[in-house]
C-alpha cells in the first residue's frame, strides 16, 4: 500500500497537484489556524474544497504544514 492509500485509508482527504499531495484528516484538527495564518489563499476554511494548492509554490505549503500542532495536515512531495 503506498503512503497515500495508508494515509485515506486512516481517514486522511488527498489534495494534489503535479509537485505535492496533502492530506488532511478531519477529525485530527485543533482548529489552531496554523495553516490559516501560513497563508489564507491556500487554506480558507470558508471555500470548498479549503485548500487550493495552487496558491503557493509546494515548498512554502510544506513549510507551513510543518507547523501544524496537531498531525491533521500532511504532505509528500512527488
Ligand atoms: S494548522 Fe492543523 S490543526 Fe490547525 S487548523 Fe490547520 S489543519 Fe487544523
Amino acid at each position: 500500500m503506498s503512503n497515500k492509500e495508508e494515509l485515506i485509508s486512516q481517514g486522511y482527504k488527498a489534495y494534489e497537484n503535479d509537485e505535492i499531495i496533502v492530506f488532511w484528516k478531519p477529525d485530527l484538527c485543533e482548529h489552531a489556524t496554523e495553516c490559516v495564518r501560513g497563508n489564507s489563499k491556500v487554506f480558507d476554511v470558508s471555500r470548498r474544497p479549503w485548500v487550493d494548492l495552487s496558491q503557493a509554490p509546494a515548498s512554502e505549503i510544506a513549510e507551513i504544514i510543518d507547523k501544524c500542532p496537531s498531525g491533521a495536515l500532511k504532505y509528500e512531495f512527488k
